[in-house]
C-alpha cells in the first residue's frame, strides 16, 4: 500500500470517529463509511479534502453531500427499511449510492446532468459497485423498476413528489429534504396502504431538485 493510501485510510477512520461523536451509531452505516473510499468520488486535485466533514463541488454547480448528511439520511432509511430495492434521486458524484450499495441495498439512481451520470456510471463499473443508473428527471421516479422499498432524494424538493410516493412499496419509506430554495427540512414518509405517515427532522441545505415535480429549470 502506498504511503498516501495509508494516510487516506487513516483520514477515513478519523471521519468515521467524527460521525460517531456527532451521534451516528448505526453499525451498517459506519461500516459502509469505512469501506467506501470517499476520495475516489472527488476531483483528482481535491483528494486531500475528501475526509473533511463538508460538502465539495463536483462540477455542474453541484456538490457531493457532507458526510454527516449522507450518514443521517442512510440511518433514517436503514432504521425503517433494512433491505431491498432503493431508488436514489440525484446520483451526483455517486458517493451516496455507493454507501447504500455497501449497506446491502439493491440500488437504482437517476441523475439529470448527463455529464455527472456518465462519470458516475464509469466509476461504478471501474470499482465494481453494483448501482444501476440512468440519465433523466428523477422527480418522476423510475416507473419500470417500481415499487421501491426505499427512496432517497439527495436534492431539496419544494413539495412531496407525487410520482415518487406512488412508486413506494407497501411499508416503503422515502427520505427527502423538503422546503424552500435555501433550506429544507429532512422528512421521512412511510407508506401504509393508501396512507402516508410523515416524520420531520432537522433543517439542511441541499442543491435544488429541479424537474417536473421540483423547481423549474431548462437545463436537462
Ligand atoms: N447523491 C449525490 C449528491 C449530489 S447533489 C452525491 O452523493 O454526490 C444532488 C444531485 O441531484 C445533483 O447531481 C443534481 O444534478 C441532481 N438532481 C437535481 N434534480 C434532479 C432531478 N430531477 N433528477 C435527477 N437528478 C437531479
Amino acid at each position: 500500500m502506498k504511503q498516501s493510501e495509508k494516510l487516506l485510510e487513516q483520514r477515513r477512520r478519523e471521519m468515521v470517529e467524527t460521525l460517531r461523536q456527532y451521534g451516528i451509531s448505526n453499525s451498517r452505516v459506519l461500516e459502509a463509511f469505512l469501506r467506501v473510499k470517499r476520495h475516489l468520488f472527488f476531483p483528482e486535485d481535491a483528494v486531500g479534502c475528501a475526509y473533511n466533514d463538508s460538502a465539495y463541488p463536483i462540477g455542474f454547480s453541484q456538490t457531493i453531500s457532507q458526510p454527516y448528511t449522507v450518514a443521517i439520511m442512510s440511518t433514517l432509511l436503514a432504521e425503517r427499511c433494512p433491505g431491498g430495492k432503493v431508488l436514489e434521486i440525484g446520483t451526483g458524484s455517486g458517493y451516496q449510492a455507493a454507501i447504500l450499495e455497501a449497506m446491502g441495498y439493491q440500488v437504482f439512481s437517476v441523475e439529470r446532468f448527463v455529464g455527472l451520470y456518465e462519470r458516475a456510471e464509469k466509476l461504478f463499473s471501474r470499482l465494481g459497485i453494483r448501482v444501476l443508473c440512468r440519465h433523466g428527471d428523477g422527480s418522476l421516479g423510475w416507473i419500470e423498476e417500481a415499487p421501491f422499498d426505499g427512496i432517497m432524494v439527495t436534492a431539496g424538493a419544494p413539495r412531496e413528489p407525487r410520482p415518487l410516493m406512488q412508486q413506494l412499496a407497501e411499508k416503503g419509506c422515502m427520505v427527502i429534504p423538503i422546503g424552500g430554495y435555501d433550506s429544507q427540512q429532512m422528512t421521512v414518509i412511510q407508506r401504509e396502504g393508501d396512507e402516508f405517515h410523515r416524520e420531520l427532522f432537522q433543517q439542511f441545505v441541499f442543491v435544488p431538485l429541479v424537474g417536473n415535480e421540483g423547481w423549474e429549470s431548462r437545463v436537462f
